[in-house]
């Protein structure tokens, strides 16, 4: 579980989560990618670039 940086929700990340992988805040929708940390992940804004955000 990680905080959103923008808004301080709680973000979940799934158990079979892999490196890269996008991750969205369910409240204010900003979209995380996801570094490797020891034992978790870490987040860091993604770069969106204005393309449609699929699902
Ligand atoms: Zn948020």
């Amino acid at each position: 579980m990680v905080k959103c940086t923008e808004c301080d929700a709680d973000i979940k990340i799934p158990n079979d989560a892999i490196e890269g992988e996008i991750v969205t805040c369910p409240d204010c929708g900003a979209s995380y990618e996801l570094t490797k940390k020891n034992e978790g992940f870490n987040i860091k804004p993604a770069q969106v670039v204005g393309e449609d955000w699929g699902e």
